[in-house]
Parts: structure tokens; C-alpha cells; sequence
């Protein structure tokens, strides 16, 4: 196997002038050169040489390169057919390495697992692109493909959402459901200058270690998230308020007040203050009251 020679501003401008290649703002491209920032994934995702790992943009193929030797194969989805020739050039050599053309979000993620994994959890790596980090991210936990892990970058602000918890400024929708998938932990944060070109925000580097089973039970997990959703839509409203107000929920609110009560939460209460667990048992009263009508 070659020793990765991306990953260094030298290299990643040579490798742009000799492609002639234009950065594509609509594809969120800022490329890593900071070799410490890419062994700090490595080492997060914890990739062994039994590992199939799914690299979701890879760019010029800087983390692809590192992530060959870590682990057992690679599959590399990049959308932009521009940067196709360009990784058959860096990643000649890397021979457990399959590159494919593709939206990462039209890509049949379950089918790979189980032609190439034999049905066993692969692990996601990836410096994502921004615009559409809550769609890949929620689409893989969602879609209940077989995962252990999903090690990314993505803006500083939206770790920090990820991994809040109630009370917290940052804590919300999205906060729920990446917790009730996953475990997060914040392996590191990176500045502007560690890409090129600099995004105009912080980075950070998070890995969600997915749960055997959600730290919760609840019957009705759609149900639940409607409420999680509606609950921050406007989050100095009262829980009361804003579940009542929604469109897509049933409920009255006679009906919310009396589930509130039956879980043991003030009628003041708002969504921000609620843990998942309340989340759930909210839910499961609600269900419960209606199946009783
Ligand atoms: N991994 C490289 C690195 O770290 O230097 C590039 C990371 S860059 C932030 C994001 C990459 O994702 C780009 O190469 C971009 O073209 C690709 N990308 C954007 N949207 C995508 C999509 N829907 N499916 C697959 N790749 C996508």
C-alpha cells in the first residue's frame, strides 16, 4: 500500500492546477491539509483492519488515502464527476478502494452492506459537505442500515446541537434524534485554516456511536418525533401551546394537558426542558389516550 502524500497544502494545490479544477460552492467543497486533523478521525472512528468503511465526498481523496491503510475496503461515493479522474490519480494503488459517482443520498446504502459486508455493520467517515449534513446524517440512522459509526465533520455549531442536552441553548430537535440513535462524542474542533478554500465557520469533528437498541422505549416512534418537532418550532412557547398549534398533530388541548399530567409535568412546562425519556413517555401517554377514544 502507497504512504498517503495528500493531506498537505503543497500537494492538494498541485493536484488542483493540474486538473485545472473548480471549487463548487453548490457541493460544499473546502478540502483538509492538516495531516494531524486527519489522523485525529482515523483515530476517532477507530477503524480496524476488519473494517468496511463508507466515505461519504471524498474530494481529491485526502481522507480516502489514510482511510485505505486503517481499514479492510473503502467505498468513496463523490458526486462531482469532475473529481473522478482526479481520484483515479491520487488513489491508484490503494487497491481496497472503490470509488463511486453517485449522490450519497439516491446511493442504496443497504444493498453495499449487504453484497460487500455480508450484513455487518460498516463504519461512515466523512468531512461532509455543510449543506446537507442533517440529511445524511439522519437518513443513515433512519433508513436502519447496519452501522457502528459515523465519524464527521461537520460545522461547529451543529456538534454542538448534536450532542446538547435540555436546558441547553443548543438543544433541540436534532439534539433527540441523533440521541436516539446514537451516543455522541466531540473528538475535536478545527479552525477555518486547516481547509482549502476556508470555510467561513468553525469545524468539528464528532463520532456518533450507534445504539445496539435507543436508550428509550415508546410505541410510537413517529409520533414521538412530531412531538419533538412541533415541541421546537417555537421554543418559548409552552409545550401546551405548540403541540396544540400543530398541523400535523391530533390532539386537544384538554387532551395534552391531561397527558402532561399523567407523566408528572407542569402545564407551563416548554419542549426545551424535556429529556428524551420524557419525550417518550409524553408520547405513549398521548397514544394511549387516543387509541382510547
Ligand atoms: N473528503 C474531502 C476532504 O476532506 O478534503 C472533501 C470534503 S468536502 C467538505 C465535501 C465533499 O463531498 C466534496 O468532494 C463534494 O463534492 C462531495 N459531495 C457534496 N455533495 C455530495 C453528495 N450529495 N453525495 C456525495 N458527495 C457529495
Amino acid at each position: 500500500m502507497p504512504v498517503p502524500d495528500l493531506g498537505v497544502p503543497k500537494r492538494t494545490i498541485e493536484i488542483i492546477q493540474k486538473y485545472h479544477f473548480d471549487f463548487q460552492k453548490k457541493f460544499g467543497q473546502n478540502f483538509l491539509i492538516d495531516t494531524h486533523v486527519l489522523e485525529k478521525i482515523i483515530h476517532a472512528a477507530e477503524i480496524t483492519p476488519e473494517d468496511m468503511v463508507l466515505e461519504i465526498g471524498p474530494g481529491i481523496g485526502t481522507m480516502t488515502q489514510y482511510l485505505s491503510c486503517a481499514a479492510r475496503e473503502v467505498i468513496a461515493v463523490e458526486i462531482d464527476r469532475n473529481l473522478i479522474p482526479v481520484l483515479q490519480e491520487t488513489l491508484a494503488g490503494y487497491d481496497n478502494v472503490t470509488i463511486v459517482n453517485e449522490d450519497i443520498l439516491k446511493y442504496d446504502i443497504g444493498k453495499l452492506v449487504a453484497e460487500r459486508n455480508q450484513g455487518r455493520p460498516i463504519k461512515v467517515v466523512a468531512n461532509l459537505p455543510y449543506y446537507i449534513t442533517t440529511p445524511i446524517i439522519m437518513g443513515l440512522f433512519e433508513s436502519h442500515v447496519p452501522l457502528d459509526s459515523v465519524t464527521v465533520m461537520v460545522q461547529k455549531e451543529v456538534a454542538d446541537r448534536m450532542k446538547a442536552g435540555p436546558g441547553s441553548k443548543d438543544y433541540g430537535a436534532l439534539s433527540l434524534a441523533v440521541q436516539y440513535y446514537a451516543q455522541p462524542y466531540l473528538a475535536a474542533n478545527v479552525p477555518p485554516n486547516c481547509f482549502i478554500p476556508r470555510p467561513s465557520v468553525g469545524s468539528a469533528v464528532i463520532r456518533l456511536k450507534r445504539f445496539a437498541t435507543p436508550p428509550v422505549s415508546v410505541q410510537d416512534e413517529g409520533l414521538m418525533f412530531r412531538l419533538i418537532r412541533a415541541s421546537f418550532q417555537q421554543r418559548r412557547k409552552t409545550l401546551v401551546n405548540s403541540l396544540s398549534h400543530a398541523q400535523d398533530l391530533p390532539f386537544s388541548k384538554e387532551e395534552i394537558l391531561q397527558g402532561l399530567r399523567q407523566v408528572g409535568l407542569s402545564e407551563s412546562i416548554r419542549g426545551e426542558a424535556l429529556p428524551l425519556t420524557q419525550f417518550a413517555a409524553l408520547a405513549d401517554a398521548l397514544a394511549i389516550q387516543k387509541k382510547m377514544d
